[in-house]
């Protein structure tokens, strides 16, 4: 029978010494970055899932190590490779291309950047996929048997997507997290974000799927981490409370992506912690430029805290992540960043520089302006190397204002301060939850099972 190993090269990647170094030090830096690294590989586990008969699949997660990665690949004997690989580490999915051609092995790219970069990523292998792989991965794979692979499969941008059941039991070993989409893309379109348009427009998925998926989960981890793979859970238009219905019944803890304006929805804000929320990563983006495409998302920094904190007096932990270095951007601001962050109410932030992504707005317009770095790769997309030229900055300035922004929110006494604000978030969701059992056990049974 044909083998197909799917690999996604998802490790961390700084091309910058010193920022490396300065990122091991800090408490709290990094650990954002190892969660993400070591969460499974989405796109593999459903590709997995709509893989058919007679093809067996396997799936590797694959860290910065090409040669054991080239290994690995090649104890499975396999007679395709499907890689999925993001911007930081396309640059090491197209060596092991090469690597894996040389041994007359086939090879299928897939993901965002090659969504956007198609041309450059058919110079590496033999087959692309441009879109969501998973419509076209049985003909492909059908193709593949007959010897009559194509050059390119695409699918449209507005195809509506379909949910195979994503492979968890392929998983090496139970992890830490798991992670679940209940939506693909998002009805915004902020200029520097490459996730929320390239491969697919807004679609959410049925409830029946995410129900399914959590239950397949569950097999593994009967109450789970789960690690929303969604880029703007609750802004589409369906009813909210079925999807938080079923993540309660489900008795999952779980993290998601939102934008501020779920803290204008008290109605949402009264289930989320009892529904088993426990951290909303929220872009409040940057202090000094409002980026084209935010929609209903740009609002007065006053209004964006509120929603912060009735999210938190609700018992969630906001993470408020920030990005650096756009347009406007100077020492000045970078300071009074630095000052706010140091007195902002969120339970956890993120700093990241501004990095345009291929086939975003921000990166056609920095190209069309000619302020890309030619001797940054892409191994430098990595959201903590400077790519590009600021503009009221230099690029080294850029490069140690970021440190000393860094080195400054995410100090042990930082690091302290917003401990002790998810303590007290902590306790306002137990209050929440333990409020929801008492409710419960008065509730008749027959008002409390979820529909099917
Ligand atoms: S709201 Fe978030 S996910 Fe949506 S376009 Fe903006 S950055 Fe992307």
């Amino acid at each position: 029978m044909p083998h197909v190993t799917l690999v996604a090269l998802t490790g961390f990647r700084v091309r910058e010494p010193e920022m490396l170094e300065l990122g091991m030090s800090l408490p709290g830096l990094t650990g954002r970055a190892d969660a993400v690294s070591q969460l499974p590989a989405l796109g593999i586990l459903t590709l997995a899932g709509a893989t058919v008969s007679p093809w067996t699949v396997s799936c590797l997660h694959a860290g910065n190590d090409l040669k054991a990665t080239l290994d690995k690949v090649c104890q499975e004997d396999p007679d395709l490779v499907g890689i999925s690989a993001l911007t930081a580490s396309i640059e090491d999915a197209y060596q092991l291309c090469d690597r894996l051609w040389q041994l007359g092995i086939r090879t299928v790219l897939g993901g965002l950047h090659v969504s956007a970069c198609p041309d450059e990523a058919l110079s590496h292998a033999d087959c692309i996929v441009i879109g969501r792989g998973e419509t076209v991965w049985p003909r492909l794979l059908d193709d593949a048997s007959r010897g009559q692979l194509q050059r390119r499969y695409t699918v449209s941008r507005e195809a509506t997507p379909e949910w195979p059941m994503p492979r968890f039991d392929l998983l090496a070993h139970t992890p830490q997290r798991f992670t679940l989409q209940t939506q693909t893309g998002c009805p915004l379109a902020c200029g520097f974000c490459a996730a929320s348009r390239l491969l697919s427009s807004f679609h959410e998925k049925p409830a029946a799927c995410v129900r399914r998926e959590l239950a397949e989960i569950q097999k593994l981890a009967p109450r789970p981490l789960i690690e929303l793979a969604d880029d703007n859970t609750f802004a589409g238009n369906r009813d909210p409370h079925e999807l938080l219905e079923i993540l309660e019944q489900s008795g999952a803890r779980w993290f998601t992506e939102c934008d501020w304006r779920i803290g204008e929805r008290p109605d949402v804000l009264a289930r989320l912690a009892r529904a088993g929320c426990q951290q909303i990563l929220i872009g409040i983006e940057s202090l000094v430029f409002r980026y084209p495409g935010m929609g209903q998302k740009r609002a007065e920094l006053d209004r964006m805290l509120d929603a912060v904190r009735a999210i938190q007096s609700a018992g969630v932990a906001v993470n408020g992540c920030f990005i650096l270095g756009a347009d406007g951007e100077s020492d000045s601001s970078l300071d009074a960043l630095t000052e706010f962050l140091l007195d902002s109410p969120f339970a956890e932030i993120q700093v990241t520089l501004q990095t345009p992504f291929p086939g975003t707005v921000l990166h056609h317009q920095l190209q069309r302006e000619g302020r890309l770095l030619p001797d940054r790769g892409w191994s430098s997309y990595s959201l903590f190397d400077v790519t590009f030229v600021p503009d009221r900055m230099t690029v080294t300035e850029l490069e140690a204002g970021f440190r000393r922004v860094l080195s400054q929110v995410f100090s042990a006494s930082a690091h302290q301060r917003r401990t002790a604000i998810r303590r007290q978030i902590t306790r306002t969701a137990h209050t929440c939850r333990r409020d929801r059992r008492l409710q419960t056990a008065n509730t008749p049974a027959d008002q409390i099972c979820f529909s099917k």
